[in-house]
Formats: structure tokens, C-alpha cells, sequence
């Protein structure tokens, strides 16, 4: 096997990490060199109470091993108050993982603005904060590596998670867009998809498939991705039970029509079967806004022939 992937020197925030997901990532950095702020409000998986343990226990746990850790209690909401322990304890911070969430699991007819608002406030403006209150720490020392948490259901949309879909997959642009902002200065950003047992998902899932669902299993690519030697950046990934697979966008072949006359419905509906085809060998993969518009300009040429 190559080189064993170390973490020494480096600091760690691992939100959300008094169990399930964060948990396993806050002892794996500290089992390899790391130092770990280890961040949790300790509140239930819909959001309610507050408790210091779910903290304490971790980093109880690191310290066990040999390892360095500090607890943060604060909501993510106060990302900067979290940063600001790293550099207390530590004096800098390399790695910002946002792990932490809940969920307010209602079909949207019976949706309130609340629970639309609070799956928000944790998992986007959770992320924006902290990252926000990292992000001049790391340009100025040329180096930054960010884990955003997505989920399988903003990717394909889940039935009762409309604002968690619609959160968790914001967490997407915000990685794609801090992917390109921060590549000059040595800072990546990717975005997993993860899948594993947690108190999160012990009341939907079985329970033989939660057994092969660890939260360890998941962990390894996080740390990869936060290696000082990875380079991949930008990038959205699903794991779990020891499967990691990445993902992109395609897009069809489509249809130009032309660009000097109007547009009716019609012909759209003449075209459809060639708009919306995958499987005719034209499909693309745009990578890019750039990548993503050359479909459009291209077709800026495109006039009517003269009947
Ligand atoms: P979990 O409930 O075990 O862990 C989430 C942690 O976040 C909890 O310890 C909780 O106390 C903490 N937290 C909640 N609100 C917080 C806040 N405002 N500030 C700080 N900490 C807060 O669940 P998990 O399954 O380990 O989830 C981890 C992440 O992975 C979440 O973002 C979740 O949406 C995502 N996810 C999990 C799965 C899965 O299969 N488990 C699937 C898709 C996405």
C-alpha cells in the first residue's frame, strides 16, 4: 500500500461531530496526526436542546488514543465563534469539514416556514459561516481544504425533504463556486454525498442495512480529498459501505433552431424526442459555466435558410 496519508500539524473543524458522521471523521483526523476541534451543539436529529456531552465524549476519545482535540459548542450559525476555538487551541485551521444537520422531515403542503427556514439556517448558513470566518486564514496561508455534506436526496429530491433537498444541494454550488475561487490559493472544496447509519437514518432505513452502512466506511474519502497531496477539486462524490463513486453533469445533444425568427411551442414539441435524448452519441458532459454556454453561442449563427 502507498504511504500512510498523515494529518501532523495540521488543524482540523469537524462540525456536527458528537456522532454519526462527524464523530468518525473528528477520530480518524485525530488518530492521524491531527489536531481536532470537535464542534456539536449536542441538540436531537430535528434540532431541539442543547447538550455539551456530545462533544466532550469525542474528544474524550481522541485524547484516549493520543490524540489532540477540543470540544466547541456552538451552532454552526456562530461559525465564527468556531474558528475562533481553533485558533485559541491551536493557532490555525487547515481543514473545515461541515458535517453538522438535521432534518424537519414534512410533506410541502404541510411545510411551515419555520421548518423550511431552520433546514436552511443549519445546513447553508451553518456552512457559509464557518467557511466564511476560515476563508481569510486560509488564503493567507496558502492553503484550505473544505468537505461540504450533500445528500442523495438534493441530488435527486426525496419525498417529505423538499427544504432539505433544496439545502442540501446549495451546499453543491457553494462547492463548485469555492472550488474556482479558492484554486489559486491552495484551497480545495469537494462535496459528498455519504450514506451510512446514524440517528439520522436508524429510523428509516432497516436494520440489516444499516449494518453495512458504517459511518468509518465513509470517512477514508474525506480524508483523501483533505490530503495537502490531493489535488481533486470542485468535486461531488457518493459513498458508503465502502463504495465511492463521483458524479457530473450531461447533457443532451439538443436541437438548434434558429435564432432570427420566433420560437413556437410547436416546434419544440416537433423536436422533443432529439432534445431530450441521452442515448444518440451527442450527450456531453459541461464542466463549467463556460463549458456549459458554448451549447447556447453556438447557436447565435444558427439562421433560417432562405426556402
Ligand atoms: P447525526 O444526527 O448523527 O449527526 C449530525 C450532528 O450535527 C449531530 O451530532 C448534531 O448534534 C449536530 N448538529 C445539529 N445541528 C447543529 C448545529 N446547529 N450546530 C452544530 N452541530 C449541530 O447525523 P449524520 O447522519 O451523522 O449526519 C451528518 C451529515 O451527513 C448531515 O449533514 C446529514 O445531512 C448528512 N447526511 C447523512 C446521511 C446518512 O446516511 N447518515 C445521508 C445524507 C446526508
Amino acid at each position: 500500500m502507498a504511504q500512510t496519508l498523515r494529518f501532523d500539524g495540521r488543524v482540523v473543524i469537524v462540525t456536527g461531530a458528537g456522532g454519526g458522521l462527524g464523530r468518525s471523521h473528528a477520530l480518524f483526523f485525530g488518530s492521524r496526526g491531527a489536531s481536532v476541534v470537535v464542534n456539536d451543539l449536542g441538540s436531537s436529529h430535528t434540532g431541539e436542546g442543547a447538550s455539551t456531552r456530545a462533544a466532550d465524549v469525542v474528544v474524550e476519545e481522541i485524547r484516549a488514543g493520543g490524540g489532540k482535540a477540543v470540544a466547541n459548542y456552538d451552532s454552526v450559525l456562530d461559525g465564527d465563534k468556531i474558528v475562533e476555538t481553533a485558533m485559541k487551541a491551536f493557532g490555525r485551521v487547515d481543514i473545515v469539514i461541515n458535517n453538522a444537520g438535521i432534518l424537519k422531515d414534512v410533506s410541502f403542503a404541510r411545510m411551515t416556514d419555520e421548518q423550511w427556514k431552520l433546514i436552511f439556517q443549519v445546513h447553508v448558513d451553518g456552512a457559509y459561516k464557518v467557511l466564511k470566518a476560515a476563508w481569510p486564514i486560509f488564503r493567507q496561508q496558502k492553503f484550505g481544504r473544505i468537505i461540504n455534506t450533500t445528500s442523495a436526496a438534493g441530488i435527486y429530491g426525496n419525498f417529505g425533504q423538499a427544504n432539505y433537498s433544496a439545502a442540501k444541494l446549495a451546499l453543491v454550488g457553494l462547492t463548485r463556486t469555492l472550488a474556482l475561487e479558492g484554486k489559486k490559493d491552495n484551497i480545495h472544496c469537494n462535496v459528498i454525498a455519504p450514506m451510512a447509519a446514524s440517528r439520522m437514518t436508524e429510523t428509516v432505513l432497516p436494520p440489516d442495512m444499516l449494518a453495512s452502512l458504517k459511518p468509518e466506511m465513509v470517512t477514508p474519502l474525506v480524508a483523501y480529498l483533505c490530503h495537502e497531496s490531493t489535488a481533486e477539486n470542485g468535486s461531488l462524490f457518493e459513498v458508503g459501505a465502502g463504495f465511492i463513486g463521483k458524479l457530473r453533469w450531461e447533457r443532451t445533444g439538443g436541437h438548434g433552431f434558429p435564432n432570427d425568427k420566433p420560437l413556437l411551442p410547436e416546434q419544440i414539441q416537433e423536436k422533443w424526442e432529439v432534445i431530450t435524448n441521452f442515448e444518440d452519441g451527442r450527450a456531453t458532459h459541461p464542466d463549467s459555466t463556460q463549458e456549459s454556454m458554448e451549447g447556447i453561442i453556438s447557436n447565435f449563427e444558427n439562421v433560417s435558410k432562405e426556402e
